[in-house]
């Protein structure tokens, strides 16, 4: 392992859009350390594949917020839902600026998508692996600072906390075993979803919500852990592991989803959970274990250009979509609930933050509307790393010591955090 150092400014936890984007957004001076469980570009923000919102005119933003507001219930916060939407004109531009190339027509500007929820074609994608377009090219701008360092395979264990104060976090080596304690002014929970906790799921298979188990065993304040997102249709395999998501926009094109009759029984186009409970509806009414859905209606050119990867995914698997209806099912996709934050990803912890899908910062309410999250999550990172720039580093309170004999049972500890999320979560799971 290379070698770390005793303190630094900023703990980062997750590479995903939301740690990189707040290392991206630290002033160059700051020594960052950023810790990923896995690989660095293994994080669910590469698999993002539908798109990302932006407010494309001044004259959408009531649409674009009464879409946000109604995909959540009216349960959003309406500050975060107005920032996030205020702030994406200028996210876009950045991203653009890092190389980020989204899809354009013939005289140069944006095309938009749409997806379930959407009033109106608001989207920006890149072919169907828009995650990856963004999230690459972020990835590779904080690799080429100095100031900040990445530690693959590496795993916050807890934080470090004294009276409700955080001075870093303790950290396992996971090839080794080795835990040890990682001091510094400000630490970001952007460990991303829960996914890994469920059977079915489109999240890679390490994300367990373990900031959340963090949260909890530290009374960290967390917010409607209970708000689970099921995706209406990921592909229908009986192999165990990672669900492989049909992304909403592929309906906001035109396919439809059929019973087993071939006969189309609802309005594809409605927000995420009334599409899954009535999937569900029509799986207990046929007795099937998953529905059709047809991308003909879409048709190959647009097939071809826009959904790649799902043609490709889909041949793989033994069906052509330009010729014939594939297999589709629910499964857990996302996690609206989190680590409580206010609007500038601020903890119920003393210099503690969070930001991505890990933290609830009120923007998705009940449901989440769909190509949200990325937008957030960036949002909430960058406007984090500013909070901890504008309170000023090279804090030099007497820190507590850590026991690291505490965390000698690893396994036990996973256990007891998945645990206690999960009982949370099903106390009230929010499918339907
Ligand atoms: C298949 C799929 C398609 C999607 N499509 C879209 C879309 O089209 N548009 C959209 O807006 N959103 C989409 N989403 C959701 C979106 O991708 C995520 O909400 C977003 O990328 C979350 O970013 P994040 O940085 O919070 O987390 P992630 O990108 O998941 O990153 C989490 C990071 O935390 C690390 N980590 C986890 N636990 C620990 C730990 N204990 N210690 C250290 N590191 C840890 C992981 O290794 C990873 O680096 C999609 C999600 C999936 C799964």
């Amino acid at each position: 392992m290379p070698t770390i150092r005793e303190k630094y400014d900023v703990l980062i936890a997750g590479t995903g859009v939301a740690g990189i984007n707040c290392a991206l957004h630290l002033p160059a001076d700051a020594q960052v350390l950023m810790l990923t469980k896995s690989a660095a570009d293994r994080s669910d923000s590469f698999l993002a594949q539908g798109g990302i919102c932006v407010l494309k005119e001044p004259s959408d933003y009531n649409k674009y917020f009464e879409d946000t507001m109604r995909a959540g219930h009216y349960e959003n916060d309406p500050a975060a839902v107005e920032l996030m939407i205020k702030s994406s004109p200028a996210l876009i531009g950045e991203l653009v600026n890092y190389g980020v190339r989204f899809a354009r027509d013939g005289a140069g500007n944006f095309r938009y998508t749409r997806e379930g929820g959407h009033s109106e074609p608001r989207i920006l994608f890149h072919d169907d692996v828009t995650g990856k377009e963004i999230t690459s090219h972020l990835l590779e701008a904080v690799r080429k600072l100095p100031n900040v360092h990445i530690l693959e395979e590496c795993e916050l264990l807890d934080v470090i906390s004294a009276e409700n104060e955080c001075f870093g976090g303790i950290v396992r080596e996971n090839k080794t075993g080795k835990v040890f304690p990682v001091y510094a002014d400000y630490t970001l929970l952007a460990t991303g979803g829960v996914g890994g906790l469920w059977e079915n799921s489109t999240n890679y298979r390490h994300l367990t919500g373990d900031a959340l188990g963090i949260a909890l065993k530290n009374g960290i304040e967390l917010e409607h852990i209970d708000y689970v997102q099921i995706h209406p249709t990921t592909f229908y395999s009986e192999k165990h592991g990672r669900r492989f998501l049909i992304s909403e926009s592929v309906r906001g094109e035109g396919a439809v989803l059929l019973d087993k009759n071939m006969q189309r029984f609802c309005n594809e186009l409605l927000p995420r959970d009334i599409v899954t409970s009535a999937i569900r509806a029509q799986m207990q009414k046929d007795g099937t274990k998953h529905v059709w859905l047809d991308m003909r209606p879409i048709g190959e050119k647009t097939v071809r250009e826009h959904f790649p990867t799902i043609y490709r995914h889909c041949l793989d698997e033994g069906y052509d979509v330009l010729r014939t209806p594939i297999p589709v099912v629910p499964a857990q996709h996302y996690f609206m609930g989190g680590v409580k934050v206010d609007l500038d990803g601020r903890t119920s912890m003393k210099r503690l933050f969070a930001a991505g899908e890990t933290a609830c910062n009120g923007v998705h309410g009940k449901n989440r509307l769909a190509s949200n999250s990325l937008l957030e999550s960036l949002i909430w990172a960058e406007r984090a790393a500013k909070a901890m720039a504008a309170e000023g580093f090279g804090k030099d309170a007497p820190r507590p010591r850590a026991d690291l004999f505490a965390y000698s049972d690893y396994e036990t500890i996973k256990k007891d955090y998945a645990e206690a999320i999960r009982e949370e979560a099903e106390r009230e799971e929010y499918c339907d």
